[in-house]
């Protein structure tokens, strides 16, 4: 997101002069998908044109998660699969299969 856009719509009090220099948007354009969309007169100028977009947005950003204890033993046993010559170095571990039920 862009801070200084961030700053105009959350921030008005901090880089703006005294509050009242700020001007409430009648727009906003979208942090995803960069639509214009209207705002409204009262309460918190959104980031987002819709809540699809905000839960798009925050999936694209969102950091590594830490691999469970499962996949992390899966690929050290692929890996010593591998150095044993068992499997061809250059092939990806395989998708995880679901446990028969
Ligand atoms: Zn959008």
């Amino acid at each position: 997101m862009d801070v200084a856009r961030f700053r105009q719509y959350h921030l008005p009090h901090t880089k703006h002069g005294t509050p009242m220099d700020w001007t409430r948007p009648t727009e906003a354009t979208c942090a995803n998908c960069g639509h214009t969309f209207k705002v409204d007169p009262k309460g918190r100028v959104p980031l987002f044109c819709r809540p699809a977009c905000r839960s798009i947005h925050f999936d694209k950003n969102k950091r590594d998660v830490r691999p469970t204890a499962e996949e992390r033993q899966r690929r050290l046993i692929w890996s010593v699969l591998q150095d044993a010559g068992l499997i061809p170095a250059d092939k990806p571990l395989p998708p995880r299969r679901e446990a028969a039920a």
